[in-house]
């Protein structure tokens, strides 16, 4: 029988910088609170036996260590940005383990960058040393993973574009200052939403905690959960101030969700 729950596990709460930022002495950074340490942003969807990352985050070792990740069957990019992207290289050790290419997936724009950046790996070239075998492919809309349907959503990063990702009532949109009204329309009825919810002063790519605030409240999602922090967030101080059903992320948090039929049409 299909399992019928699927969990979200949030691998990295932090922004580009992670928390500690290097260099950096603000009470955050020197916090004890393991809430206030926060690796790059990216998460991790189990279902069924199967792993989904979505995105390679700078921290993608640490964060796969920590949380036990035996195999990767597939991976989702939200865009082509360094912090979302640059563990790439790591996932060439689930290779060698399964002796199995792993599909990559996102927007063209994304898959771009991420071949031009990450040329060594997609050239064909060969090569002595084991590079990932990874097979690219660009997203072109709704699609079945894994058994899970995964629904791509557009969204607005500064002058660039990311793609948030909605299965079931789980959606999960990082990176992003804006949602286009038809991607707003996609995101009705969610059980959780993980957000984008920078720090409080506005930022000209990501949404402020009160924008994020804001657009889940005309989203009625019925869990709020902001993530992509900076080090001007503090947890404990922070997660006080924030209205009913909103909250904050912290690295290794969990949510277990209702697994979605998928209707074929
Ligand atoms: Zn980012
Ligand atoms: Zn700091
Ligand atoms: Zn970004």
């Amino acid at each position: 029988m299909a399992a019928t729950v699927f969990q979200v596990t949030l691998l990295g709460s932090g922004t580009s910088t992670g928390v500690p930022m290097l260099g950096c002495n603000c009470a955050v950074c020197r916090s004890s609170d393991p809430r206030d340490r926060r690796t790059r942003c990216s998460a991790l969807i189990s279902f069924d036996g199967r792993q989904i990352v979505i995105d390679t985050s700078t921290d993608f070792r640490q964060q796969a260590l920590r949380e036990a990740v035996g195999q990767v069957d597939a991976v989702l990019y939200t865009h082509a940005h360094a912090d979302h992207v640059h563990g790439i290289d790591d996932l060439r050790a689930y290779n060698m383990v399964s002796k199995a290419a792993i599909p990559i997936y996102g927007p063209p724009a994304a898959m771009a960058g991420i071949r031009r950046n990450f040329s060594y790996i997609f050239s064909g070239e060969v090569k002595p040393g084991f590079r990932p075998l990874l097979v690219p492919w660009d997203l072109a809309g709704d699609f079945v993973l894994c058994g899970l349907p995964i629904q791509p959503i557009p969204l607005q990063h500064g002058a660039e574009q990311a793609c948030g990702y909605r299965i079931g009532g789980f959606a999960y949109i990082t990176d992003c200052n804006g949602i286009p009204d038809e991607s707003m329309a996609r995101l009705r009825d969610l059980d959780l939403l993980v957000i984008d919810g920078l720090r409080f002063r506005s930022h000209p790519t990501h949404f402020s905690i009160p924008e994020a605030i804001e657009v889940a409240g005309r989203l009625a999602a019925r869990r709020t959960v902001l993530t992509h922090l900076s080090h001007e967030v503090e947890h404990r101080r922070d997660q006080a101030s924030l209205p009913q059903g909103v909250e904050l992320a912290h690295d290794g948090q969990k949510f277990l969700l209702a697994a979605p039929e998928i209707a074929f049409s």
